[in-house]
């Protein structure tokens, strides 16, 4: 192992051991896991494919790229995605400190200068001692401790060289059906069961609709607004995961017969099948969330809100996460994935961002944080890390790596995914609460982990 002087952050002059390791990807993840792992002394190779290979949303050679909006969203504690972001903070991320310094106007969100928050980056890795940026396609793993961190366009020939690793549990589109709050849901017009009773008999939430809400339904679902998929969306239709909205475009029945069907659902209150039912389903173990059975859509959000709220027992739900449809690589990584990003199946080979399965700019920076933390680690032969699941870090992370394999979809980080609080909370003070407890927990944890990494 090499042994050379490193001058990392100010101040600190020390002789580190040049430890080693190759990243994937210079996108959101990749680059914050880079930085992060250089910044303990470990030596990073970053391979990026850009600007000799563009994924079909890639336009920039920069890394670090904004593909579409340039919002990180709120900034308010009152989101998950704002503690999220003050935790990336008080934790030296590199992402938030770009974010930071090219802000531009947007009311409460973080938003950025994209061009020049990608520059801000791209300079920062390039100029960072301990960071070598390779400008290739990656298309066979380095032998050594790696971090894969290609993104929801992986390359297909990445793509092809992970399939011995994981399987059949790559997947290239999501279908993502909209997620509520379970404590938004009116208990009082739902009722429990599964269809037939099987099961535990009373596994899903069932939202009975009479038949002229569910020709009123159906008939707002078409007219609604959608979200023109891109040219390289295009080619998605695969029966199994259709949107919603062109199920119902198919014919009146149609969702009677296939995400709508009453059948073997009796409603306690009537003692009869409703004319139509749409099913609510478990989301985590905590019970705070609830997915809408085969509702994936590419509806705008918007009008997800105003049209899903009509449903009986919906009417004031508070949604975790909307729907969609997008070409998506992601793992199944409940099923793959250790809470420090390692595949279980190989602990040196690392995942970060949105092909872990988490969804969004944010998400993908904070993978990536924790990636490049745990892989250098690994490197320095440091125990590693897994951040308490009461903070947002460790909440995003507790639930891609625990949740119900079975059903994966990626998922944005939302108070949902807390652990719930002790005791009865009010529920508008709720969320101030769980960002406070965050906020303390960050602090102990990461006070922890600084006093052993010297
Ligand atoms: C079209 C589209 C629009 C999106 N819009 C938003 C949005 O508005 N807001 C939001 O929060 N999230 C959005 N997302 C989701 C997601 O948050 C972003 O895609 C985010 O950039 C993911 O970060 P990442 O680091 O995982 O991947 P990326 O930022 O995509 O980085 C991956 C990098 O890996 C490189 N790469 C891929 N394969 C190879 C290879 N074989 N060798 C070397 N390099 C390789 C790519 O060129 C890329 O630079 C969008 C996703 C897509 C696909």
């Amino acid at each position: 192992m090499d042994i050379r002087p490193y001058k990392p952050r100010e101040g600190i002059k020390i002789l580190i051991s040049l430890a080693h390791i190759s990243i994937i990807g210079g996108g959101l993840a990749g680059c914050e896991a880079a930085w992060q792992a250089a910044e303990r002394g470990v030596g990073v190779t970053l391979y990026e494919m850009k600007p000799h290979h563009y994924s079909p949303a890639h336009q920039s050679p920069d890394l670090a790229e904004l593909v579409c909006s340039n919002s990180f969203r709120g900034e308010s504690l009152e989101n998950a995605v704002g503690l999220l972001k003050d935790e990336l903070r008080r934790l030296g991320s590199l992402f938030m400190a770009a974010a930071d310094a090219t802000r531009v106007p947007a009311g409460g969100a973080v938003a950025v200068d994209r061009g020049l928050f990608a520059r801000i980056v791209t300079e920062k890795i390039e100029q960072h001692p301990l960071i070598t940026l390779v400008r290739q396609e990656v298309t066979e793993l380095p032998d050594r401790i790696v971090v894969i961190a290609s993104g929801p366009l992986t390359s297909d020939l990445l793509a092809e060289r992970l399939r011995p690793l994981v399987g059949d549990k790559l997947y290239f589109y999501d279908a993502i059906a909209p997620i509520v709050t379970a404590d938004s849901i009116d208990f009082g017009r739902v009722f429990r069961a599964s269809r037939y009773g099987k099961g535990d008999g009373d596994d899903y939430l069932n939202c009975p609709l009479e038949q002229a809400e569910y020709e009123r339904f159906v008939a707002e679902l078409i007219g609604s607004e959608k979200v023109a998929p891109r040219d390289f969306e295009k080619a998605i239709h695969f029966e199994g995961c259709m949107p919603v909205e062109e199920l119902a475009g198919r014919g009146i029945e149609t969702l009677r017969f296939g995400p709508m069907k009453p059948v073997g659902l009796v409603d306690p209150r009537t003692g009869r099948e409703a004319h139509a039912v749409i099913q609510l389903r478990q989301e985590n173990r905590e019970a705070t969330l609830y997915n809408l059975v085969g509702f994936q859509t590419k509806m705008t959000y918007p009008e997800q809100r105003r049209v899903f709220r009509m449903i009986p027992g919906l009417e004031q739900a508070e949604f975790a996460r909307l729907g969609s449809l997008h070409r998506n690589t992601f793992i199944n990584a409940p099923a793959l994935l250790e809470p420090s990003q390692q595949l279980k199946a190989e602990p040196r080979i690392f995942c970060a961002g949105q092909i872990t399965g988490v969804e969004g700019y944010v998400e993908s920076a904070a993978s990536g944080f924790l990636a490049g933390v745990n892989a250098a680690r690994l490197a320095l032969g440091q125990p590693l890390l897994a951040p308490p699941p009461t903070t947002a870090l460790g909440a995003l992370v507790n639930h891609i790596t625990s949740t119900e394999s079975r059903h994966f979809q990626p998922m944005n980080v939302n108070y949902g995914l807390f652990p719930e609080l002790p005791g009865r909370v009010k529920k508008k003070e709720r969320r101030a609460q769980l960002a406070q407890r965050a906020q303390a927990d960050l602090q102990l944890w990461w006070g922890e982990v600084q006093g052993t990494e010297g």
